[in-house]
């Protein structure tokens, strides 16, 4: 099945922070990829803006070379590449200065869409935005796409809310979390809300519980003294793992709109209950042989930040209450995975005789390394064996249902680059779902502040410590496998 690419808006895009790590592995190598797609209209350009002094050729050129570097099979277009960058350019601005930005100005058609991504430091989004109004670059109609961490607290996420709403509307902006930006993502949208099977399922009355894990085999290795600040809860937590439990948990939205969705996901982020302290377990990776612990990774031997976090949380609504949700990601864990598995309850009673295992169906749904959905069902195993009973998993895989197909393949970053371009923000943070979620978390965390709480220790490849095992382990549950 191949489906249909349809172009977007003419649109001029200028990247702050253009010659960044984000620009030059993620957003052009993306874009590039829309451009092949016939995605990314031939009139339409990217501006690369940052404070190195090169030029238009200079920025084609590192482009093409981060494409070489990042990109896929594309890499081998050659034509393809010299064609999309022939639609790049570069100013040389610095956000605190005013040189530049007259030049930017000139540069840019008003006429198409203007976009201007804000690919650099958070404490750079407010000159931005002043300079992009002096210089009357951005107006009514341009939009603003901001990257993660969207403030570390309530009161920093606040300050950022102010500074773009002093110069841009809430329809303006748009905050990536680019877990939402994935083809898996939407689907579970449709899976929950197109199908009639799941939804009437899909309550306290069938659901037993609910588990995220986002795990990466990766440690923190040259970011540890900045991942240092943050930790697995404000860098994981707050926005990836709440973004998913939202919009598996929230009710159907009136239409499939940006606000009526993000309304539905904030009442879930305010029906969260807090969280009790001993249904939080929090760990630090240990040394393994040559390999660093967690505090030599963040070059401090005292360091309480935790690499890994398992907890439980309720939702307090009519639907949800009394189901567990258990969330958990880690560093260095035994495999790279990101994973959401709805548990159904057990049948209660089986009519098939000296059949004591317990069956289960589960939706489990993942979003990586591989995108797609398995339904574990009990069937009959095959044989004369008498009527003994076998769960397997029924594999939803897109790739395999649907084939290759050019849409498909976006990867969430050019995904969320031409919804920004077609002006669709529901796969987009609004700002009071990014403040709601904050205010959850904060208490947890000023919580293991006043407590001086000691991450726990785990081995480098495990699944966490042991007593993230005992967290479900005690109410006679068990965390999926991970596996990748
Ligand atoms: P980076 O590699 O340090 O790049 C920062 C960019 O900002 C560079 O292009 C730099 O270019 C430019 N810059 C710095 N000061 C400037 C100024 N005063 N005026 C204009 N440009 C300035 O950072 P990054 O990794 O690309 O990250 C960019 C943003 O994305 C950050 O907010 C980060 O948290 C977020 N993010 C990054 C990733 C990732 O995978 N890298 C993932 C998620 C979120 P010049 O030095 O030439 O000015």
């Amino acid at each position: 099945m191949v489906s249909r690419v349809i172009p977007v808006e003419d649109f001029d895009l200028v990247i702050f922070g253009g010659t960044g790590d984000l620009a030059r592995r993620k957003i052009l190598p993306g874009l590039f990829r829309r451009f092949l797609s016939g995605q990314m209209p031939k009139t339409s350009r990217v501006i690369g803006a940052a404070r190195s002094d090169i030029n238009t050729d200079g920025y084609r050129q590192m482009i093409r070379d981060a494409i070489a570097e990042f990109g896929g099979a594309e890499k081998e277009n050659t034509a393809g590449i010299e064609a999309f960058v022939g639609q790049l350019h570069y100013v040389t601005v610095d956000a605190k200065g005013d040189g530049g930005w007259a030049e930017l100005h000139d540069l840019i058609r008003f006429e198409v869409v203007n976009a201007f991504y804000f690919s650099v430091a958070p404490s750079l989004f407010g000159d931005l935005a002043e300079r992009l109004h002096t210089y009357e670059i951005a107006d009514a109609d341009s939009r603003v796409v901001v990257e993660k961490p969207f403030g570390r607290d309530l009161a920093s996420a606040q300050a950022l809310n102010e500074t773009l709403a002093e110069h841009f509307k809430e329809s303006q902006v748009y905050r990536i979390d680019h877990y939402l930006g994935k083809e898996t993502v939407q689907n579970l949208m449709a899976v929950r809300f197109g199908n009639m099977l799941f939804e009437p399922l899909w309550n306290n009355h069938y659901v037993d519980h609910i588990e995220i894990t986002v795990a990466e085999t990766v440690g923190v290795g040259g970011r540890g003294a900045y991942y240092d600040k943050s930790g697995a809860m404000r860098d994981m937590v707050q926005n990836h793992l709440m973004q998913l439990l939202c919009l598996i948990a929230m009710e159907a939205p009136s239409e499939f709109e940006s606000d009526a969705v993000r309304d539905e996901k904030l009442k879930v982020i305010r029906a969260l209950q807090p969280v009790e302290p001993h249904h939080i377990v929090r760990g630090q990776y240990d040394a393994a042989g040559d390999e660093p612990s967690y505090r030599e990774d963040a070059g401090d031997p005292r360091s309480f930040t935790e690499s890994f976090i398992a907890m439980r949380c309720e939702i307090a609504n009519w639907r949800w209450a009394g189901v567990p949700f258990y969330l958990r990601t880690g560093k260095k864990m035994k495999a790279r995975t990101s994973e959401i598995s709805v548990v159904f309850k057990d049948l209660g009673h089986s009519i098939f005789p000296g059949d004591e295992k317990r069956h289960r169906n589960i939706l489990s749904i993942q979003l990586q390394p591989n995108e797609g959905m398995q339904l574990q069902v009990t069937i009959k195993e095959p044989g004369q064996g008498g009527m003994r009973l076998v769960d397997v998993p029924l594999d939803m895989t897109f790739a395999d249902a649907l084939g290759p197909d050019a849409e498909g393949a976006a990867d969430a970053y050019e995904r969320l680059i031409m919804d920004v371009i077609r002006g669709n923000q529901t796969l987009f943070m609004r700002g009071d779902e990014v403040e709601a979620a904050w205010a959850w978390t904060d208490p947890i965390i000023e919580g293991w502040q006043a407590r001086n709480d000691v991450p726990k220790l785990y081995d480098q490849g495990s699944s966490g410590p042991d007593d993230a095992m005992a967290l479900m382990h005690r109410e006679d549950r068990k965390w999926r496998d991970i596996k990748g």
